[in-house]
């Protein structure tokens, strides 16, 4: 096999590009934003997007916020034309994967994770157990305590949870060992996540690979790279894979969920991945074009 090398977007390149695509899917974290702070330019380069009669969607691996407090965030960043139908994030993944897959309406949910899980949950008509609350609790283990947990629960949702002990994953493990059928369902498997805008911290990764150690499973990846939110997309929006391209600024999650459908990709190096990172020969994800930030496409549209 003959690799292609990722060839820099340069104003040569970039009018097949632009021309070859109707939607642009947007990564935020890096990409859009970098925790709370707006990336320079991403306003003009959205507003130039649209004009130019291109779709445009945000997919994030972040399974804090509901897509409703997506939206808030949009705003409050200024991006003012930004819908909570553009937006979709692992949150929402999960429930529109537990709908997918007809999950009974009289099974629960328990979440390890945050607000944003059990809001689109509850959306979506399923009931929530756990979340950030349960961080309160404490486990018992002295010698003649029985823990106890809802043996209706059917699925066992794992996002980011600043607040998760040993209670948490007791409940989570418990259900998914002992609840016959019970569905294990990650929202993403990010090693590290922008929690400030300075500092990455722990990502979701951590706390599924907490649950894939206690219950002997792996779970269902509803975020990026895996296909799941792609085949909804799909469905939605009824574009052709080949012309939609994925901007993101993680290889091993937007660049291979690109990749995965067969979507032109676009890595930006405003995020986590350096030049250095990209062309290093121990990298074996490889988009087609990269950039050093989103704005970079009003300048080429300029020239
Ligand atoms: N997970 C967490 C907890 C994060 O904080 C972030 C980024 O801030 C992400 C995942 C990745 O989000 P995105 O897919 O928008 O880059
Ligand atoms: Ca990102």
């Amino acid at each position: 096999i003959t690799l292609m090398a990722p060839k820099l977007l340069s104003s040569s390149n970039f009018k097949s590009l632009f021309d070859s695509v109707d939607t642009f899917l947007f990564d935020c974290d890096g990409v859009i934003w970098k925790g709370d702070t707006l990336i320079d330019g991403v306003s003009q380069t959205l507003d130039l997007l649209r004009s130019k009669g291109k779709n445009i969607v945000f997919v994030t691996n972040n399974s804090m916020k509901s897509r409703r407090q997506y939206a808030e965030k949009f705003q409050s960043l200024g991006l003012t034309s930004v819908t909570q139908d553009e937006i979709f994030s692992s949150s929402f993944s999960a429930a529109m994967y537990l709908k997918a897959n007809n999950f009974p309406k009289d099974k629960k949910v328990y979440v390890i994770g945050g607000e944003g899980i059990l809001e689109e949950l509850q959306l979506a008509g399923f009931t929530g157990l756990g979340g950030p609350e349960d961080g309160e609790k404490r486990a018992q283990w002295k010698s003649n305590c029985l823990f106890e947990h809802d043996k209706t629960v059917g699925a066992v949702v794992v996002g980011l949870d600043p607040n998760i002990n040993y209670y948490k994953l007791q409940y989570g493990t418990l259900c998914v060992r002992e609840n016959p059928g019970c569905l294990f369902i990650a929202t993403n498997r990010d090693a590290v996540g922008h929690m400030t805008d300075l500092q990455e911290w722990p990502g979701a990764g951590c706390m599924v690979a907490a649950m894939c150690g206690s219950t002997e499973r792996e779970p269902v990846v509803v975020g990026k790279p895996a296909t799941f939110m792609m085949d909804y997309l799909i469905q939605k929006f009824g574009t052709e894979t080949s012309r939609m391209c994925m901007v993101g600024d993680r290889l091993d999650t937007d660049v291979l969920f690109g990749q995965n459908a067969g979507c032109k990709t676009l890595l930006v190096l405003s995020g986590c991945t350096s030049e250095s990172n990209l062309l290093d020969e121990s990298n074996k994800i490889e988009p087609d074009y990269y950039t050093s930030m989103v704005s970079d496409i009003t300048k080429l549209m300029d020239s």
